[in-house]
């Protein structure tokens, strides 16, 4: 890796962007790595590039990439972060400290986990730009992960695999995340990881790769026809630890979840996104059931594309995914992508995505271990998407209740339910929620307290404590008053 291929790749996305800071960064980190070298014998300088230039893949800004440049300075040479206050200003020498303060984090046991997390939760509600870096880093390190000793490889794998991926995975970092689970994939489950790589990389490959010319020609035929021009059609790849999961999780074996052939067609504008999703039907005849729209209604992280499953040439089911460069980025490299293309447009920047200001408020009343276990509990598990009768969108834990959706609306409607339509028919106030649910709670107007037994099945931290808070209260009350009775 060179600088001049950093500038060069940074040029294409920031046109006209005056990069002279990279070099000057560049010229510093290279003064202080001299002569150290990486266990893989590499200079140690190609670690600080590599950073770096994923860095600039995502999309992420001049600063955070001159960081990544100077992210182990500090740490591994005789230059302090004060010297590189005095270089490269205030933003820049933020981003390195708070790399550096982030440190090593190592596995060791449950405790050591949960601190880290912490540390990495703490570290973003600062400054996301912090963990970008970080993830870079470590992708790096984990591709030249073969050079470590094998307990090292071990460690290293589980500790990317347990905080560094979920978190990318909230940052909607898809891309990253995929590649870092691939490779401690490989590292923690070799035979495994070798008889589905044999599996899908090599047996597969020929036959995906004839079929999906095959598509490709009848497709791009068509479109040009109808006056598209400019799409990119890219084959789906899986990666292999998802089907490695999903087999796990669900017992299947690896054709069932192969079955389907996924394509993604790019192109420049929305109106080409729909005018195409035409032309497919056309040609193919579409599964209904499977058509989805998240151009016009985005799933709430933001989502956009347009979704069919047609039934394709040979029997086959085939998926598209219908979106524009813009949605794609977006859809690969996350929140990164997002700033991105909202600085492009000149509307607020760095605005931090809801659930980050939810960890800075709890993080600030941060006094027992439960932290992250709420944390954990609350925004790693599977999230579903919901609706109030008006289409507001609410995000809640899987296995939510209508209690949890009426608590996250308001708390006065959580206290006063009593019944609950679900998409226009009458639950009950335990039903488990499913993604797209329709949900109307009936309140009572009377009603002062919350029923207590619904704690029993309640999964949101917020419905909890409102739940809590009045236990106590009524438990309370009715000491009082028994009290007083016993007075009179
Ligand atoms: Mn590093």
């Amino acid at each position: 890796m060179t600088i001049e291929r950093i500038i060069k790749k940074f040029k294409k996305i920031h046109p006209g962007a005056d990069t002279s800071l990279l070099s000057s960064a560049y010229y510093l980190a290279n003064k202080a790595h001299q002569g150290q070298k990486r266990k893989s014998g590499e200079d140690y300088i190609q670690h600080s590039l590599h950073t770096a230039y994923v860095l600039t893949q995502i999309k992420a800004d001049i600063n955070t990439v001159a960081a990544g440049i100077l992210h182990d300075v500090p740490e591994d040479t005789k230059h302090t972060l004060k010297e590189i206050k005095q270089k490269f200003g205030e933003d820049i020498y933020n981003l390195v400290k708070g790399v550096t303060k982030l440190g090593t984090l190592k596995y060791r046991g449950e405790e050591k986990y949960r601190e880290n997390l912490r540390k990495m939760f703490v570290a973003m509600a600062k400054d996301v730009r912090v963990i970008f870096i970080k993830f870079c880093d470590r992708l790096h390190n984990l591709r030249t992960l073969e050079a470590l000793p094998p307990n090292k490889q071990n460690r290293i794998s589980k500790e990317t695999l347990e905080i560094y991926a979920p978190i990318a995975g909230l940052l909607g970092m898809w891309r990253l995340k995929w590649q870092m689970e691939d490779i401690c994939f490989k590292f923690l489950h070799n035979e495994e990881y070798q008889k589905l790589e044999q599996k899908y990389e090599i047996e597969k490959k020929a036959e995906r790769n004839q079929y999906f010319q095959k598509i490709k020609n009848i497709l791009s035929e068509k479109l040009k026809n109808h006056g598209i021009e400019n799409f990119e059609i890219q084959v789906r790849f899986k990666h292999l630890y998802s089907i490695y999961q999903k087999m796990k999780k669900k017992g299947k074996r690896f054709n069932e979840i192969y079955d389907v052939f996924a394509l993604r067609i790019i192109l420049p504008t929305i109106d080409d996104c729909y005018k195409t999703l035409g032309v497919i039907h056309t040609i193919w005849k579409p599964q209904t059931k499977r058509f989805k729209d998240y151009i016009a209604v985005a799933k709430p992280n933001g989502y956009q594309s347009l979704h069919t499953t047609i039934f394709g040439p040979e029997g086959k089911n085939v998926e598209f995914q219908i979106r524009t460069q813009k949605m794609h980025d977006e859809s690969i490299y996350g929140l990164s992508a997002h700033w991105y293309y909202k600085s492009k447009s000149n509307s607020q920047k760095n605005k931090q995505p809801h659930w980050i200001k939810e960890i800075l408020k709890i993080q600030k009343n941060i006094n027992t271990k439960n932290f992250i276990e709420e944390i954990k509990l609350d925004i790693f598990r599977n999230r579903i998407f919901v609706y109030s009768p008006k289409g507001d969108v609410f995000e809640l834990p899987e296995k939510s209740t209508p209690i949890d959706f009426a608590y996250a609306v308001h708390t006065e409607i959580g206290n006063k339910a009593t019944q609950v339509l679900i998409n226009d028919k009458m639950s009950n106030l335990e039903y488990p929620l499913k993604n797209g649910d329709i949900v109307e709670i009936i309140t009572e107007k009377n009603r002062k307290y919350p029923n207590r037994n619904w704690l029993k099945f309640v999964k949101t931290k917020k419905a909890k404590e409102n739940i809590k808070s009045y236990a106590k209260k009524t438990t309370l009350d009715s000491i009082k008053k028994f009290i007083s009775r016993e007075n009179k």
